[in-house]
């Protein structure tokens, strides 16, 4: 059931004598070695798992400070972890050590309302923080379709992007400054809290998107927006998946920039519908769901010519969203796409390459390609306004002829992105999943650097160690 590190025996990994030291630094019921509590820390969203030696939970950057000189004296890994939500596997202890879940982190330290900023503690939930600082008319616009779970904390180590990000960017458009534990255990403040500063290396930028392989974040500003007046949001429906790809160039190309561009082909269509039964068309080859927002008179109009424009590019149906709830059955049935597929099969491997936005079209012509190619059932849906598609190859892994067909599938796609501009990941990291493609994007020295840069923040590789930089 459990992969490497579940043999490593307790007493091997961390010794008696060191985890009574971690409960006089955070409490005795801060601290589980039970197996119950292991199992529960041993997994993500990945499915993979990895068994921990110990599982703590700290109140703060002074706790896990101590935590982790204590790492480096006695020698065992740390893994932060906030919700366990990554797609690549960052929060797997794969050499074992203990796990460092940050959820009691959980303040909303302020909502400045005169600077537009806010100072919160890494175990927020994203969705908590954005009802927050609505009620104060303000907006924080990165929306992983995780956020009714995962942490702040978790967003800003993956850099998490979301629907929004077509039109307001992602987690590291919004973060200026930060409190960071080193792995040395040395607690520094990074950024700013002003509208700009450029004093030094610009350290907020390196550790966003980290995977918290530098630092534990133990404290984040962001900077705010004014809540948009009005919203509107539209379904497209499409007989021809082209048609949908080709409409998501010809909006942009038209100089309308959406709240939101999202899109799911035949397979996530059906797959959402069996799983909440609110009504898509089972029939469509794919769908598209877009959201214009700001001043109403110009939402409208926007609102419109995407409609026209959805509609001379092939879509047999457009549909605006009536009320606040049929809006929300929309977005529900979008965050529902990832875990409904696994009613496909067992296994997803899943991917979220990004290409320009005129790439689309080719991309998914590439991978409907590769899929016929490999006979393996492909699913598509994702960002389509910033090009970032979430490609799950569905599989049994059980079935090893198949994971090895699967494999070299995902490496031909992540070929045919690199080859089109793109990138392997728009925004769920490298973690372990995608170690073995690091170097197609980075090449040697690309990763040489980082390597060198891992080692001057944590000599003794005691922070996630075994991740993004395993050769
Ligand atoms: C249904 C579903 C939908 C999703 N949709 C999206 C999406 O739209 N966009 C997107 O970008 N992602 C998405 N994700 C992936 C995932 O939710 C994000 O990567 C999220 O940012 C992870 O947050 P978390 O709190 O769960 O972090 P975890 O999974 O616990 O950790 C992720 C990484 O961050 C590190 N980490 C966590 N907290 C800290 C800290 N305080 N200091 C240092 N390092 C830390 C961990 O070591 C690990 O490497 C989705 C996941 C699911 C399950």
């Amino acid at each position: 059931m459990f992969s490497q590190g579940s043999e490593i025996n307790i007493a091997d990994m961390i010794e008696k004598r060191v985890i009574n030291k971690i409960k006089r630094i955070v409490g005795k019921e801060y601290v589980h070695s039970e197996m119950e509590e292991r199992v529960c820390y041993s997994y993500d969203a990945t499915n993979q798992r990895y068994l921990p030696d110990l599982v703590v939970f700290p109140a703060d950057a002074h706790e896990v400070s101590e935590i982790l000189k204590l790492a480096n004296e006695e020698g065992f890994p740390v893994i932060p972890r906030g919700a366990g939500s990554g797609f690549t596997g960052g929060t797997l202890p794969v050499n074992g050590g203990l796990v460092l879940v940050l959820t009691r982190l959980n303040n909303i330290l302020e909502i400045d309302t005169e600077n537009l900023i806010a100072f919160v503690e890494p175990g927020v939930v994203t969705g908590d923080f954005q009802k927050e600082v609505e009620k104060l008319g303000l907006f924080y616009p990165p929306d992983p379709s995780s956020l009714k779970f995962s942490t702040l904390g978790g967003n800003v180590a993956e850099c998490a992007g979301g629907p929004r990000a077509v039109k307001y960017g992602v987690t590291k458009d919004y973060v200026i400054g930060l409190e960071v534990v080193l792995p040395t255990g040395e607690i520094i403040s990074t950024g700013v809290q002003t509208a700009k500063g450029v004093v030094g290396y610009d350290l907020t930028k390196l550790i966003v998107g980290s995977e918290g392989t530098l630092g534990v974040i133990t404290k984040i500003i962001v900077k705010l927006l004014p809540l948009p007046a009005s919203k509107k949001t539209i379904l497209a429906i499409y007989p021809k998946l082209e048609d949908a790809a080709k409409t998501v160039t010809m909006i942009v190309a038209s100089k309308i920039i959406p709240a939101a561009l999202e899109f799911m082909d035949h397979s996530a269509i059906v797959c959402v519908e069996d799983f909440l039964k609110i009504g898509l068309p089972e029939d469509a080859e794919a769908v598209l769901l877009l959201e214009v927002d700001g001043d109403p008179y110009l939402a409208d109009k926007d609102a419109a010519r995407i409609r026209e424009i959805c509609l001379r590019c092939g879509a047999n149906e457009v549909e605006t969203a009536e009320d606040k709830k049929s809006e929300e059955n929309l977005w529900r049935a979008r965050r529902a796409i990832s875990p409904s597929l696994l009613k496909v099969s067992p296994t997803k491997i899943n991917e979220d390459i990004t290409v320009p936005r005129n790439k689309i079209p080719d991309i998914l012509a590439k991978i409907n390609d590769i899929a016929k190619r490999s006979e393996l059932n492909v699913v598509n849906f994702g960002h389509a306004g910033d090009g970032n598609i979430h490609v799950n190859v569905m599989i049994d892994k059980k079935k090893s002829e198949e994971v090895n067909r699967a494999n070299e599938a995902v490496k031909e796609i992540f070929q045919a992105t690199l080859e089109l501009g793109g990138t392997i990941s728009g925004e769920h990291g490298i973690g372990v999943t995608k170690a073995p493609y690091f170097k197609m994007e980075l090449g040697d020295l690309g990763v040489e650097v980082m390597k060198r840069i891992k080692k001057s923040f944590d000599p003794n590789n005691i922070l996630n160690p075994g991740k993004i930089f395993q050769d």
